[in-house]
């Protein structure tokens, strides 16, 4: 008996022009908003993360693509005013982007072409066995997309898609089939303008190396430059839902956790410590959560959004970029209540909420021992641009 890999393709074999002009427009068919193509010549000199050979034996070139996600929901999430609508709909989008990158691998298989579809996200490399906190990609999708003309890289190093900036999820399919790739968009129509609404909208101060610290990166001969991001445990620490109150006091994340955010990269790891402890012995977030491998076999609990922010509040409209980060200033801090639910009061009622708790609660919302911490090291000095506290070098 023959076995599958020895038989035929059922598919009678298309030209490279013709089955590029088909990977372009089937997943556009199924719900994506734009499609790149990169190749191993058009990523040559590029990151690791943009070898596909590390995810395909043989590979040859990569298609890219976004699915948008619903922007009433992304609103409301943002002004706190319905977490698991938002919540729901990422996980239904980066389900619905894997199905598709699924079924053009499928597709490109029958044409005899070795293919893999590439998660878009919450699957990594095990190239430090043993170091959960490693989490390195098999491909950069960013990468890719930038390279292959999906989106420009914004201030943020968040991919911007021409229609829904970076509101989408991204995901690949690398195969060995030769494909014609796409060229970048052009650098002339990048619609970011340093508005600095990204690192308005981000509590940890991840991109306060502002606008004169900025990192280039060549992929295939071509220059992408965004800014140089402060430590990565920044964001874990704050997107992860461990903390998520805005060093002004004035507004939160998703997150019921007022653990506070130091100035110095040095400073993290202590109170990220803490503040992970508590955040794994806190009520989990009603309304769902995205499925990690990795998290899972640390806690065993999901991933839960509470952050994101400097995504949500980037779109091509300046002024929709406004109401997007006054909605997420104006819509005060969350708190858990007893019942596990989450809420939105003003400041000064979620300072009382958790200070009114019982000790062996309230530790699980915030510093245990505040006349043991400096708050000159956690003040976060920050001066006001147009989308409010922001500092900048
Ligand atoms: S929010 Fe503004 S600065 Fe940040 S990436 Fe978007 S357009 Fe650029
Ligand atoms: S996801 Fe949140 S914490 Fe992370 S960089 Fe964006 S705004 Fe900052």
């Amino acid at each position: 008996m023959k076995t599958a890999t020895s038989m035929p393709p059922p598919a009678k074999p298309l030209s490279k022009e013709d089955l590029t002009s088909k990977v372009e427009e089937f997943p556009v068919n199924y719900g994506a908003s734009i499609v790149g193509i990169t190749t191993v010549e058009t990523l040559a000199g590029g990151p690791p993360s943009t070898d596909l050979t590390y995810v395909l034996e043989g590979a040859r070139s990569a298609v890219t693509f976004a699915v948008p996600l619903d922007e009433d929901k992304t609103r409301d999430y943002l002004g706190k005013i319905d977490r698991a609508g938002h919540q729901k709909d990422y996980t239904r989008t980066s389900v619905i982007a894997d199905g598709i990158a699924a079924q053009l691998a499928s597709f490109l298989r029958q044409f005899g072409h070795d293919t893999i579809a590439v998660m878009q996200n919450l699957v990594f490399r095990n190239d430090k066995p043993g170091d959960l906190d490693h989490r390195t990609p098999p491909i950069s999708h960013k990468y890719l997309a930038v390279r292959g003309g999906v989106g420009w890289f914004g201030f943020s190093g968040n991919v911007l898609t021409p229609d829904h900036g970076p509101n989408v999820i991204l995901v690949s399919v690398v195969t060995a089939a030769e494909l014609i790739p796409t060229d970048p968009l052009s650098p002339e129509d990048n619609y970011c303008d340093d508005c600095q609404a990204c690192n308005a909208s981000c509590p940890s101060g991840f991109f306060r190396n502002g606008k004169t610290d900025k990192v280039t990166v060549t992929i295939g001969g071509v220059d992408f430059t965004y800014t140089n991001y402060r430590s990565y445990g920044r964001c874990s620490y704050v997107c992860s839902g461990h903390t998520g109150l805005h060093p002004s006091g004035g507004w939160s994340t998703w997150s019921p956790a007022r653990f506070p955010i130091p100035n110095d990269d040095e400073n993290l790891a202590p109170i990220r410590k803490e503040a992970f402890e508590a955040w794994s012995q806190r009520p989990e977030l009603p309304g769902g959560g995205m499925q990690s491998p990795i998290t899972y076999s640390k806690t065993q609990r999901d991933v839960t959004l509470t952050c994101g922010n400097c995504m949500h509040v980037c779109h091509p409209d300046p002024e929709e970029r406004k109401r997007r980060t006054a909605l997420l200033h104006n819509g005060g801090v969350i708190v858990q209540l007893d019942d596990g639910n989450l809420k939105a009061v003003s400041p000064e009622e979620a300072k009382e909420h958790v200070a009114a708790m019982k000790p062996e609660r309230r530790v699980l919302y915030e510093i245990s021992h505040p006349q043991g911490f400096d708050p000159k090291e956690y003040s976060c000095l920050r001066h006001h641009s147009q989308y409010g506290k922001v500092k900048t070098q």
